[in-house]
């Protein structure tokens, strides 16, 4: 019985003609005399794959392959059988290419800016901080320290971004809890407007939040809210965005809100205990500790939205930089960026731009 080829055992047919031949037996292709070396075979064969993306490529390679067969001197039934069977192969790898392509098509395209702002949260060196910084900002030693002391605080405002990286760098090298933001700079932009569950919370929970200072959610985007246990204060909360973790506590009758933050970069790993209802965290630098909650389901909720708030923070800050002599490129998470201001390659100053999305 003739056999034909399939996707599956195309790497025994000829690459040139398609005929089935023992490639171990012949050099060459007793049909078509081509070259049946495993390497040329290998490219030719994906090659006449990898150019079907379209319905439209389908018909054309379908009909090259009918009257290929033809011209073999096939019988008619034989050849229609066996063409059906490849082209609807062919069919599920297209609509595979189009699934793909319609779903990149979906996700929306990064925005791109070179402004950015800075807002310090949180520093546990200041003094430390201030004596980095001051070889980059325009400002005196005292009112930089007065900035970081008054946290939170906007630090850099809409400055352009092609020397950011070393100055983050600074911040990072201090530990120090930062966000960066891209484009125009909204000073007065509130929880309410960043958290979309916002009404789905309960009202002590809302005080609290509000008497947060609302700098502190400059740059975030909150992914979930969750009420804590906090063995001094009456009323706490667990604040998740994608650039950190909050806690945020209080007394539930008075409008003071204590605020401290673990910026992912610093958050060394997260796991649930063996005690139910309770996550532990674990600092880079200060070590672990516990998250108590008062439901044990909302630990395991509050887990998955770490996971999912951390990866969605990792890839919305992307700083992409270029060297317009050599034409190097490349991109990074803005925490993690490439250090310097010129070109790895040929030392020419580098141009950046923030992606965000
Ligand atoms: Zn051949
Ligand atoms: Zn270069």
């Amino acid at each position: 019985m003739v056999q034909f080829e399939t996707a599956e055992n195309a790497a025994e047919n000829c690459p040139h003609c398609r005929s089935r031949v023992e490639a171990r037996q012949y050099k060459f292709c007793p049909f078509c005399g081509g070259n049946l070396s495993a390497a040329v075979s290998k490219e030719a064969s994906d090659c006449r794959y990898d150019d079907v993306e379209t319905v439209e490529d389908i018909i054309r390679v379908y009909e090259q392959f009918v009257a290929e067969k033809k011209h073999q001197g096939l019988p008619d039934d034989v050849i229609q059988a066996a063409a059906a069977e490849w082209a609807n192969k062919l069919k599920a790898k297209v609509q595979t290419k189009i699934n793909l392509s319609e779903k990149k098509r979906v996700s929306p395209p990064p925005w791109e800016t070179d402004i950015f702002s800075v807002v310090l949260k949180y520093c546990p060196h200041p003094e430390q901080l201030a004596d980095r910084l001051q070889q980059y900002l325009l400002r005196s030693r005292t009112a930089i320290r007065m900035a970081l002391l008054a946290t939170p605080s906007l630090i850099i405002y809409q400055r352009k971004l092609d020397k950011i990286v070393p100055i983050l760098r600074e911040f990072l090298a201090e530990q120090a809890t930062i966000a960066l933001i891209p484009g125009r700079f909204i000073a007065d932009q509130s929880f309410t407007q960043v958290y979309p569950a916002w009404s789905q919370l309960d009202g002590v929970t809302r005080r609290l939040i509000e008497a947060a200072p609302p700098l502190l959610w400059a740059g975030q985007t909150i992914y979930g809210v969750y009420r804590i246990t906090h063995e001094a204060a009456g009323l706490a909360i667990l604040v998740i965005s994608d650039q950190g973790l909050y806690f945020l506590s209080g007394d539930t009758g008075v409008p003071d809100c204590h605020w401290r933050d673990i910026p992912y970069y610093l958050l060394e790993d997260v796991y649930s205990s063996n005690i139910a209802g309770i996550l532990e965290v674990v600092h880079r630098h200060t070590g672990q500790e516990e998250i108590d909650f008062p439901l044990s389901e909302e630990a395991e909720a509050a887990y998955e939205t770490i996971q999912r708030a951390r990866k969605a923070g990792d890839a919305r800050l992307q700083i992409r930089r270029r060297c317009s002599k050599c034409g190097a490129v490349g991109q990074e998470n803005a925490f993690r960026a490439y250090e310097r201001d010129q070109c790895e390659y040929c030392g020419f100053d580098l141009e950046r731009k923030l992606l965000y999305r």
